[in-house]
């Protein structure tokens, strides 16, 4: 599938969290990159998995997962500090993705969302 090519600053201006360059990263992956840190996509995909890999590795499939989860539960600098930053900010995407799909997270993004637009709204009124 070709993608379309779109600018950092581009996809910046329009609030989107990934641009295409339609060159290769340095490691040959034609990935789209976040606008945040210019990272290739597939890389951090990459690192994550390496990550949970060597966590899988050194305390098994249940050890890593329960790691990550109390990690996760201690709040999110100390999960960040245990996958890294982009490994971290991937698996919230992915969880998101997961949650809003559930009822709960779809009421709760709903209501968000409504938050956001009613706050908007406030802020034009001034
Ligand atoms: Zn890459």
């Amino acid at each position: 599938m070709r993608r379309k090519i779109i600018t950092r600053r581009t996809a910046i201006r329009e609030g989107l969290h990934q641009y295409y360059t339609g060159r290769p990263c340095k490691h040959g992956h034609l990935s789209p990159r976040t606008t945040k840190s210019c990272d290739c996509t597939e890389c951090i995909k990459t690192r994550y998995a390496r990550t949970k890999k060597s966590l899988i590795l050194e305390h098994g499939k249940d050890g890593a997962q329960d790691i990550l989860r109390k990690a996760w539960r201690k709040g999110s600098a100390k999960h960040r500090e245990i996958v890294g930053k982009e490994a971290y900010a991937e698996y919230m995407r992915e969880y998101m993705r997961q949650y809003r799909l559930t009822p709960t997270g779809e009421a709760i993004t709903a209501k968000a969302i409504e938050r956001y637009y009613a706050k908007k709204k406030n802020n034009a009124d001034d």
